[in-house]
């Protein structure tokens, strides 16, 4: 396969910037089909809601359509109008539900299929559709145990009986979400599961779609008709530790100093136990770098005692003392002063930082990291497109 170089130009000097998030599109690509392997024979949506999970709907959403992806599920209509710009043909699924009729002629002006979530987006809908003289298509997700959004088991079945409230739908999706579906032995799967059939089993010859990404590896039950996975799109799977990463974020080192044993380092004066080499380097939590990643011995938070880190010349730094806005100070004297220098670029997620380490050392998890990637970054996109 060709690996091409560019710049996808997301208007950030890379001369300055303070940090470059590189994006595989290879990766991203070889994680569709594995998923879509592993999904097989149901079809595989992309999920690129919140800009693609921070990564770009603009350099996503082509990836995967190249790959064969002709389902999308965005949160808001405004997501599903730039996946519209890049995706003619594509079905766009809005979680969002209605709210007013107006809402729904938005959608149906850039050609969305709305998500109804309750007997209001119901009637909303019906009327909608009643009023421009055309049964637009809708998806109806029904709540079988997350407690979030969706009609009731009972309130779907009833609708599925009404003929005449049926028919003024033209209902193309039954959905649900799981609650669970990341812990495999949890019984809630199985009761949503069976909750599920008993409602698809009421819309027949109407595609269901039950597994985001982890429901994907509960077995061939909870493929439906359609998957919709989304964070291992941009993660990868939960067994392939030896891929490439989607996603790699290098930050910039902007000084090198040297500080002695006893002094403090950052706001609150985090103390030094050691002489140490600290770089300084231009990501923050304005960057998505998140502050509850501090380093060792910072009371900010009940998560991994080190604290995070980054890698440079082949070696873990840790982050002293807490993340700034702008700015993160990590501990390289373990690299030696010679080899680090201004302009090198500390790797905070990538090879040899797996994003679940970064996440779990901020107290939270991958989705979190991703989606609060700032603006900041030179994005650099690599991999055919
Ligand atoms: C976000 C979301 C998904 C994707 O979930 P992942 O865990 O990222 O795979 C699927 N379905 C719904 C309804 C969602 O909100």
């Amino acid at each position: 396969m060709t690996s091409t170089k560019r710049d996808a130009g997301n208007g950030v000097d890379p001369r300055i910037a303070g940090g470059e998030l590189i994006i595989d599109l290879d990766a991203l690509k070889a994680n569709y089909r594995a998923l879509a392997q592993a999904s097989h024979p149901a079809r595989t949506a992309g999920v690129v809601k919140a800009n693609a999970y921070g990564l770009g709907s603009d350099v996503v959403v082509p990836a995967l359509l190249s790959e064969g992806c002709r389902d999308f599920f965005v949160a808001m209509p405004e997501e599903g109008l730039i996946v519209r710009q890049y995706a003619d043909d594509a079905r766009i699924f809005v979680l969002a539900g209605l709210v007013s009729e107006d809402v729904a002629r938005l959608y149906a002006a850039l050609d969305l299929t709305p998500v109804l979530n309750s007997l209001e987006d119901v009637a909303i809908w019906s009327d909608f559709c009643a009023t421009i003289g055309e049964q637009r298509p809708c998806a109806l997700h029904v709540d079988t145990g997350m407690t979030r959004l969706g009609l009731t088991v009972p309130e779907a079945l009833a609708l599925a009986e009404n003929e005449s409230r049926r028919g003024a739908l033209n209902i193309v999706l039954v959905m649900s979400h799981l609650a669970c579906a990341d812990e495999p032995e949890h019984p809630l799967n199985q009761r949503q599961l069976e909750s599920f059939q008993r409602v698809r089993d009421a819309f027949p010859h109407i595609d269901s779609s039950l597994a985001s990404s982890a429901g994907i590896f509960l077995g061939d039950d909870f493929h439906q008709s359609l998957t919709r996975p989304g964070i291992a799109l941009y993660i990868g799977l939960p067994d392939a530790a030896s891929q490439k990463p989607v996603v790699t974020l290098k930050a910039r080192v902007v000084q090198v100093r040297a500080a002695s044993a006893g002094e403090g380092v950052s706001y609150g004066s985090a103390v030094l136990v050691r002489d140490s080499i600290l770089a300084v380097a231009s990501v923050g939590y304005a960057d998505g770098y998140l502050r509850a990643g501090s380093g060792a011995g910072v009371p900010l938070r009940g998560v991994e005692a080190a604290g995070g880190g980054g890698f440079l010349h082949g070696r873990h730094v840790p982050v002293v003392g807490r993340v700034t806005m702008d700015l993160t100070i990590f501990d390289v004297t373990d690299v030696g002063v010679d080899r680090v220098q201004v302009g090198d670029q500390i790797e905070l997620i990538g090879e040899n930082i797996p994003i679940e380490r970064v996440a779990k050392a901020a107290g939270t998890i991958p989705y979190e990291i991703l989606t609060s990637l700032g603006s900041r970054y030179h994005r650099r996109i690599i991999g055919a497109a």
